[in-house]
């Protein structure tokens, strides 16, 4: 389901940092209406789509991702040469 525009209507607004961020103060975001707002539930209200309830693109988070995925590329190479030399 498209947005709707119900979702204005439980906007959030941008919380202050010393307060945590968005995702800490209870905030979820729908990336379909691309909004954050307040809801309780686990769905958008305005397109029923599942809302974000935990960060993504914190720095952190994503460098703690390239380190695994940096990891799992060298596993699949070494498992790629293994079935070479048995093909051999
Ligand atoms: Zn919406
Ligand atoms: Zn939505």
């Amino acid at each position: 389901m498209p947005c709707k525009g119900i979702c204005l209507r439980h906007r959030a607004l941008k919380p202050k940092v010393a307060e945590g961020g968005r995702y800490l103060t209870g905030q979820k975001r729908c990336q379909v209406c691309s909004i954050f707002m307040r809801w309780p539930g686990l769905f958008c209200p305005c397109c029923g789509y599942r809302l974000r309830t935990r960060p993504r693109n914190y720095k952190f988070k994503s460098r703690l991702r390239d380190a695994k995925k940096q990891r799992d590329q060298k596993t699949l190479t070494v498992q790629k040469s293994q079935i070479k030399r048995k093909a051999l």
